[in-house]
Protein backbone atom coordinates (compact mmCIF):
# COMPACT_ATOMS: atom_id res chain seq x y z
CA UNK A 1 0.00 0.00 0.00
CA UNK A 2 0.93 3.70 -0.51
CA UNK A 3 1.43 5.77 1.89
CA UNK A 4 0.07 9.83 1.22
CA UNK A 5 4.10 10.81 1.06
CA UNK A 6 4.91 7.82 -1.68
CA UNK A 7 1.87 8.11 -3.46
CA UNK A 8 2.81 11.97 -3.62
CA UNK A 9 6.30 11.48 -5.08
CA UNK A 10 5.03 8.62 -7.34
CA UNK A 11 2.93 11.65 -8.65
CA UNK A 12 5.57 14.17 -8.63
CA UNK A 13 7.73 10.97 -10.88
CA UNK A 14 5.13 10.62 -13.46
CA UNK A 15 4.48 14.11 -14.10
CA UNK A 16 8.27 15.10 -14.04
CA UNK A 17 8.60 11.58 -16.99
CA UNK A 18 5.37 13.30 -18.88
CA UNK A 19 7.01 16.91 -18.62
CA UNK A 20 10.08 15.46 -20.20
CA UNK A 21 8.14 13.29 -23.13
CA UNK A 22 6.61 16.50 -23.85
CA UNK A 23 9.66 18.48 -24.02
CA UNK A 24 11.29 15.64 -26.18
CA UNK A 25 8.31 15.94 -28.98
CA UNK A 26 8.44 19.68 -29.23
CA UNK A 27 12.49 19.65 -29.85
CA UNK A 28 11.84 16.52 -32.09
CA UNK A 29 8.83 17.75 -33.94
CA UNK A 30 10.98 20.99 -34.50
CA UNK A 31 13.89 19.46 -35.98
CA UNK A 32 11.40 17.09 -38.18
CA UNK A 33 9.77 20.89 -39.42
CA UNK A 34 13.07 22.33 -40.14
CA UNK A 35 13.86 19.15 -41.76
CA UNK A 36 10.51 19.12 -43.57
CA UNK A 37 11.54 22.95 -44.69
CA UNK A 38 14.53 22.29 -46.43
CA UNK A 39 14.09 19.22 -47.87
CA UNK A 40 10.65 19.52 -49.39
CA UNK A 41 11.56 23.18 -50.73
CA UNK A 42 14.98 22.03 -51.94
CA UNK A 43 13.40 19.02 -53.92
CA UNK A 44 14.43 20.25 -57.45
CA UNK A 45 17.96 20.60 -56.32
CA UNK A 46 18.06 16.73 -55.35
CA UNK A 47 19.08 13.69 -57.38
CA UNK A 48 18.21 11.95 -54.43
CA UNK A 49 14.10 11.69 -54.22
CA UNK A 50 12.03 9.87 -51.42
CA UNK A 51 8.40 10.12 -50.21
CA UNK A 52 7.67 13.01 -47.90
CA UNK A 53 4.72 12.46 -45.32
CA UNK A 54 4.91 14.90 -42.78
CA UNK A 55 4.93 12.34 -40.07
CA UNK A 56 7.94 12.23 -37.04
CA UNK A 57 7.35 8.50 -36.08
CA UNK A 58 9.16 6.71 -32.61
CA UNK A 59 8.82 3.45 -30.72
CA UNK A 60 8.62 2.24 -27.61
CA UNK A 61 12.14 0.29 -28.22
CA UNK A 62 13.86 3.92 -27.88
CA UNK A 63 13.03 4.46 -24.50
CA UNK A 64 15.25 3.52 -21.63
CA UNK A 65 14.10 0.60 -20.03
CA UNK A 66 12.97 2.19 -16.72
CA UNK A 67 10.76 4.95 -18.46
CA UNK A 68 8.89 2.42 -20.83
CA UNK A 69 5.98 1.67 -18.40
CA UNK A 70 5.65 5.68 -18.43
CA UNK A 71 6.19 5.49 -22.24
CA UNK A 72 3.68 3.37 -23.07
CA UNK A 73 0.77 5.22 -20.40
CA UNK A 74 1.39 8.60 -22.21
CA UNK A 75 2.03 7.77 -25.70
CA UNK A 76 -0.42 4.76 -26.19
CA UNK A 77 2.23 2.21 -28.49
CA UNK A 78 -0.73 0.43 -29.49
CA UNK A 79 1.77 -0.73 -32.40
CA UNK A 80 5.69 -0.98 -32.59
CA UNK A 81 5.70 2.42 -34.44
CA UNK A 82 3.91 5.20 -33.53
CA UNK A 83 3.35 9.13 -34.93
CA UNK A 84 5.39 11.75 -32.41
CA UNK A 85 4.22 14.62 -34.45
CA UNK A 86 2.71 15.67 -37.40
CA UNK A 87 4.76 18.84 -39.07
CA UNK A 88 2.37 21.60 -39.76
CA UNK A 89 1.26 22.19 -43.53
CA UNK A 90 2.59 18.16 -44.43
CA UNK A 91 0.77 15.46 -46.33
CA UNK A 92 -0.43 13.83 -42.55
CA UNK A 93 -1.70 16.86 -41.46
CA UNK A 94 -4.10 17.19 -44.66
CA UNK A 95 -4.80 13.47 -44.18
CA UNK A 96 -5.67 14.35 -40.70
CA UNK A 97 -3.20 11.82 -38.86
CA UNK A 98 -2.63 12.85 -35.21
CA UNK A 99 0.51 12.59 -32.47
CA UNK A 100 0.28 9.16 -30.93
CA UNK A 101 -1.51 7.53 -33.76
CA UNK A 102 0.07 3.83 -34.28
CA UNK A 103 0.80 2.67 -37.53
CA UNK A 104 -0.23 -0.33 -38.63
CA UNK A 105 0.54 -0.11 -42.23
CA UNK A 106 1.96 2.23 -44.45
CA UNK A 107 1.23 1.56 -48.50
CA UNK A 108 2.62 -2.02 -48.92
CA UNK A 109 4.80 -1.66 -45.80
CA UNK A 110 3.51 -3.82 -43.05
CA UNK A 111 4.59 -2.74 -39.97
CA UNK A 112 4.52 -5.67 -37.75
CA UNK A 113 6.72 -7.53 -40.31
CA UNK A 114 9.83 -4.51 -40.28
CA UNK A 115 12.55 -6.61 -39.08
CA UNK A 116 15.36 -5.30 -36.40
CA UNK A 117 16.61 -5.97 -32.88
CA UNK A 118 14.40 -5.65 -30.06
CA UNK A 119 15.69 -2.89 -27.89
CA UNK A 120 16.62 -0.42 -30.24
CA UNK A 121 15.62 1.95 -33.12
CA UNK A 122 16.06 -0.71 -35.74
CA UNK A 123 12.94 -1.39 -36.53
CA UNK A 124 11.98 1.99 -36.33
CA UNK A 125 14.32 3.65 -38.64
CA UNK A 126 14.02 0.18 -41.00
CA UNK A 127 10.07 1.23 -41.20
CA UNK A 128 11.14 5.02 -41.94
CA UNK A 129 13.56 3.94 -44.43
CA UNK A 130 11.05 1.47 -46.32
CA UNK A 131 7.79 4.10 -46.10
CA UNK A 132 10.69 7.01 -47.56
CA UNK A 133 11.24 4.37 -50.44
CA UNK A 134 7.90 4.01 -51.43
CA UNK A 135 6.77 6.18 -54.85
CA UNK A 136 6.71 9.93 -53.60
CA UNK A 137 4.36 10.21 -56.93
CA UNK A 138 1.43 7.67 -55.83
CA UNK A 139 -1.56 8.04 -52.97
CA UNK A 140 -0.46 6.07 -50.19
CA UNK A 141 -3.38 4.32 -47.86
CA UNK A 142 -2.25 4.86 -44.19
CA UNK A 143 -3.99 2.33 -41.29
CA UNK A 144 -3.22 3.03 -37.77
CA UNK A 145 -4.89 2.49 -34.15
CA UNK A 146 -6.19 5.72 -31.91
CA UNK A 147 -7.31 4.61 -28.73
CA UNK A 148 -8.01 1.33 -30.01
CA UNK A 149 -9.98 2.29 -33.02
CA UNK A 150 -8.80 1.62 -36.27
CA UNK A 151 -7.86 4.76 -38.78
CA UNK A 152 -8.12 4.80 -42.61
CA UNK A 153 -6.66 7.42 -44.66
CA UNK A 154 -5.72 7.82 -48.07
CA UNK A 155 -2.61 10.57 -48.10
CA UNK A 156 -0.40 12.19 -51.27
CA UNK A 157 3.10 12.24 -50.30
CA UNK A 158 5.27 14.78 -52.15
CA UNK A 159 8.75 14.32 -53.10
CA UNK A 160 11.47 15.44 -50.86
CA UNK A 161 15.60 15.18 -50.83
CA UNK A 162 16.32 12.26 -49.13
CA UNK A 163 17.46 12.88 -46.07
CA UNK A 164 16.06 11.58 -42.44
CA UNK A 165 16.66 14.53 -39.56
CA UNK A 166 17.54 13.42 -36.07
CA UNK A 167 17.76 15.31 -32.78
CA UNK A 168 20.29 13.17 -30.26
CA UNK A 169 19.93 13.72 -26.82
CA UNK A 170 23.30 15.46 -25.95
CA UNK A 171 24.81 17.96 -23.78
CA UNK A 172 27.45 18.80 -26.72
CA UNK A 173 27.31 21.11 -29.46
CA UNK A 174 27.20 18.86 -32.14
CA UNK A 175 25.73 18.38 -35.81
CA UNK A 176 26.79 15.95 -38.58
CA UNK A 177 25.76 14.27 -41.65
CA UNK A 178 26.56 10.92 -42.84
CA UNK A 179 25.01 10.90 -46.38
CA UNK A 180 21.89 9.80 -45.52
CA UNK A 181 21.06 11.55 -42.05
CA UNK A 182 21.60 14.75 -40.45
CA UNK A 183 21.96 14.78 -36.70
CA UNK A 184 22.09 17.57 -34.21
CA UNK A 185 22.30 17.51 -30.74
CA UNK A 186 19.56 19.07 -28.18
CA UNK A 187 21.66 21.29 -26.82
CA UNK A 188 21.64 23.29 -30.02
CA UNK A 189 18.17 23.44 -30.27
CA UNK A 190 17.67 23.93 -26.64
CA UNK A 191 19.66 27.41 -27.23
CA UNK A 192 19.69 28.40 -30.37
CA UNK A 193 16.71 30.32 -33.00
CA UNK A 194 15.05 28.32 -35.38
CA UNK A 195 16.24 30.32 -37.96
CA UNK A 196 20.11 29.74 -36.58
CA UNK A 197 19.19 25.63 -36.05
CA UNK A 198 18.12 25.99 -40.09
CA UNK A 199 21.30 27.52 -40.61
CA UNK A 200 23.00 24.26 -39.06
CA UNK A 201 20.52 22.10 -40.89
CA UNK A 202 20.99 23.61 -43.78
CA UNK A 203 24.93 23.38 -43.99
CA UNK A 204 24.73 19.29 -43.01
CA UNK A 205 21.84 18.45 -45.46
CA UNK A 206 24.05 20.46 -48.35
CA UNK A 207 26.97 17.70 -47.54
CA UNK A 208 24.37 15.13 -47.85
CA UNK A 209 23.29 16.46 -51.36
CA UNK A 210 26.65 17.07 -52.61
CA UNK A 211 27.13 13.34 -51.77
CA UNK A 212 30.66 14.57 -49.16
CA UNK A 213 30.71 11.48 -47.62
CA UNK A 214 30.99 8.63 -49.99
CA UNK A 215 33.50 11.57 -52.52
CA UNK A 216 35.80 11.53 -49.37
CA UNK A 217 35.79 7.94 -48.85
CA UNK A 218 36.28 7.94 -52.89
CA UNK A 219 39.48 10.00 -51.41
CA UNK A 220 40.16 7.99 -48.84
CA UNK A 221 39.79 10.18 -46.07
CA UNK A 222 39.68 9.05 -42.97
CA UNK A 223 37.16 10.46 -40.83
CA UNK A 224 36.62 11.02 -36.94
CA UNK A 225 40.18 12.31 -35.01
CA UNK A 226 41.83 11.54 -38.13
CA UNK A 227 40.45 14.46 -39.74
CA UNK A 228 42.62 17.05 -39.25
CA UNK A 229 45.67 15.34 -39.93
CA UNK A 230 47.69 14.73 -43.13
CA UNK A 231 46.08 14.43 -46.63
CA UNK A 232 42.97 14.60 -45.11
CA UNK A 233 42.78 18.23 -44.26
CA UNK A 234 42.52 19.56 -47.39
CA UNK A 235 39.49 17.37 -48.36
CA UNK A 236 37.77 17.82 -45.22
CA UNK A 237 37.92 21.62 -45.66
CA UNK A 238 36.84 21.60 -48.82
CA UNK A 239 33.49 19.60 -48.02
CA UNK A 240 33.35 22.51 -45.45
CA UNK A 241 33.22 25.26 -47.78
CA UNK A 242 31.14 23.98 -50.49
CA UNK A 243 29.10 22.75 -48.26
CA UNK A 244 28.60 26.31 -46.85
CA UNK A 245 28.07 27.93 -50.14
CA UNK A 246 25.17 25.71 -50.89
CA UNK A 247 23.57 26.13 -47.67
CA UNK A 248 23.24 29.48 -48.89
CA UNK A 249 20.47 28.52 -51.32
CA UNK A 250 19.34 25.88 -49.62
CA UNK A 251 18.24 28.67 -46.71
CA UNK A 252 17.18 30.81 -49.28
CA UNK A 253 14.70 28.04 -50.94
CA UNK A 254 13.09 27.35 -47.70
CA UNK A 255 12.41 30.80 -46.96
CA UNK A 256 15.10 31.86 -44.18
CA UNK A 257 17.14 34.54 -43.77
CA UNK A 258 20.02 33.94 -46.02
CA UNK A 259 22.07 35.09 -43.66
CA UNK A 260 20.75 32.42 -40.79
CA UNK A 261 24.51 30.19 -41.03
CA UNK A 262 26.30 34.12 -40.73
CA UNK A 263 23.92 34.67 -37.38
CA UNK A 264 24.55 31.16 -35.83
CA UNK A 265 28.45 31.08 -36.35
CA UNK A 266 28.55 35.17 -35.03
CA UNK A 267 26.83 33.81 -31.47
CA UNK A 268 28.70 30.48 -31.92
CA UNK A 269 32.01 31.15 -32.82
CA UNK A 270 33.76 34.03 -30.45
CA UNK A 271 33.38 31.14 -27.57
CA UNK A 272 33.20 27.74 -29.12
CA UNK A 273 35.23 27.52 -32.64
CA UNK A 274 38.09 29.54 -31.30
CA UNK A 275 41.67 28.43 -29.12
CA UNK A 276 42.05 24.90 -28.25
CA UNK A 277 38.34 24.39 -29.69
CA UNK A 278 39.52 25.49 -33.11
CA UNK A 279 39.03 22.33 -35.25
CA UNK A 280 41.96 21.45 -38.06
CA UNK A 281 39.56 19.73 -40.48
CA UNK A 282 37.39 23.13 -40.86
CA UNK A 283 38.20 26.53 -41.43
CA UNK A 284 38.47 29.09 -39.08
CA UNK A 285 35.04 30.40 -38.44
CA UNK A 286 35.64 34.05 -39.22
CA UNK A 287 36.47 33.14 -42.92
CA UNK A 288 33.70 31.03 -43.16
CA UNK A 289 31.80 33.91 -42.31
CA UNK A 290 33.79 36.05 -45.14
CA UNK A 291 33.04 33.57 -47.33
CA UNK A 292 29.38 32.72 -46.76
CA UNK A 293 29.02 36.76 -46.46
CA UNK A 294 30.11 36.88 -50.51
CA UNK A 295 27.74 33.96 -51.45
CA UNK A 296 24.46 35.84 -49.71
CA UNK A 297 25.57 39.03 -51.50
CA UNK A 298 26.01 36.45 -54.70
CA UNK A 299 22.19 34.76 -54.09
CA UNK A 300 20.52 37.89 -53.22
CA UNK A 301 20.68 39.25 -56.27
CA UNK A 302 18.42 36.09 -57.83
CA UNK A 303 14.88 36.54 -57.33
CA UNK A 304 13.97 33.29 -58.94
CA UNK A 305 12.74 30.36 -56.76
CA UNK A 306 13.98 27.49 -55.97
CA UNK A 307 17.66 28.97 -56.79
CA UNK A 308 19.81 26.28 -58.57
CA UNK A 309 23.63 27.47 -57.83
CA UNK A 310 26.45 26.21 -59.94
CA UNK A 311 28.06 24.22 -56.81
CA UNK A 312 25.50 21.66 -57.27
CA UNK A 313 27.31 20.60 -60.37
CA UNK A 314 30.14 19.22 -58.07
CA UNK A 315 28.48 16.40 -56.39
CA UNK A 316 29.72 14.42 -59.35
CA UNK A 317 33.01 15.74 -59.36
CA UNK A 318 35.96 13.90 -57.65
CA UNK A 319 37.36 16.10 -54.79
CA UNK A 320 40.37 18.07 -55.54
CA UNK A 321 41.63 19.13 -52.31
CA UNK A 322 41.66 22.75 -53.74
CA UNK A 323 39.58 24.44 -50.69
CA UNK A 324 41.71 27.98 -50.43
CA UNK A 325 40.14 28.68 -54.40
CA UNK A 326 36.91 28.63 -52.06
CA UNK A 327 37.98 30.51 -49.14
CA UNK A 328 37.13 34.36 -49.10
CA UNK A 329 39.34 35.53 -45.71
CA UNK A 330 37.94 37.39 -43.13
CA UNK A 331 40.11 40.76 -42.97
ZN1 LIG B 1 30.31 20.42 -42.13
Amino acid sequence: MLTPGMAGAAAQEQSGDIALFEAIRQADLKVASIGWRLASANAPLCDQIEAGFGFQLHTLDQFDPAQRAAARAHFGFETRVAIEAVIAGSPAERAQLKPDDSLVQVGTVMIADVAGRPDSTERMVAAQMAIAALSPNEPVQVVALRAGQTIRVTLQPVPVCKSRFEMRIARDWGASADGSMVQISSRLIEEYTEDQIAGVMAHELAHNVLRHRVRLEARGASFGMLSGFGANVKYFRQTELQADLLSVYLLGNAGYPLHASTDFWRRFGPSKAGGILRSRSHPAWRDRVATLEAEIAKAETISARPMIPAILAERDRPLDGNWQALLIRHR
